[in-house]
């Protein structure tokens, strides 16, 4: 299963995610909309403009269960909008808590923007590429992937 999918028991077959989806990766199969994994970008619409809260989200908290119950190293990237998530006392109370859950390694995510950031310079300075995208938005990277594969390079 894909990051969305429908809920057929709660889909009325209004078709309202068929008509939004820019990208044309909802099928209608039995009667029920269907999400065709292959052709999603993931970026959601369908999810807002469903009237019956019938597409899913996938979460991933049972993957990160079954690493912990495997014993696996996790590392936690936080994106800097952690912040909003709740009132902290200190900046790093959150990491520090994720540590003592038992994740491995927690960094935030900016850390890995400046990385990514030196390499862009790089690749734009010594091979005169351009353009070159940078975007940690999955769904940007999706759309390329999928529907602009000559981008790629
Ligand atoms: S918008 Fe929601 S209710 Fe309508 S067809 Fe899509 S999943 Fe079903
Ligand atoms: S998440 Fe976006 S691309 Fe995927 S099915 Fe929904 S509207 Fe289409």
């Amino acid at each position: 299963m894909g990051i969305i999918s429908t809920i057929e028991a709660s889909c009325r077959d209004c078709y309202k995610c068929v008509r939004s989806c820019l990208v044309k990766a909802i099928k209608i199969t039995d009667g029920h909309a269907e999400v065709v994994e292959d052709r999603c970008i993931a970026d959601g619409h369908c999810v807002l403009v469903c009237p019956q809260q019938a597409k899913k989200v996938a979460d991933g908290i049972g993957l990160v269960r079954s690493f912990f119950l495997a014993k696996q190293k996790i590392a936690v990237s936080l994106a800097p909008s952690f912040v909003a998530l709740e009132e902290f006392s200190a900046p790093g109370q959150l990491a520090t808590a994720l540590r003592k859950l038992g994740f491995t390694y927690v960094a935030e995510t900016a850390e890995a923007a400046e990385l990514i950031a030196q390499e862009h310079l790089q690749l734009v300075e010594k091979h005169a590429m351009r353009p070159v995208i940078t975007s940690c938005c999955p769904v940007v990277v999706n759309l390329i992937e999928r529907y602009y594969p000559k981008l790629i390079k």
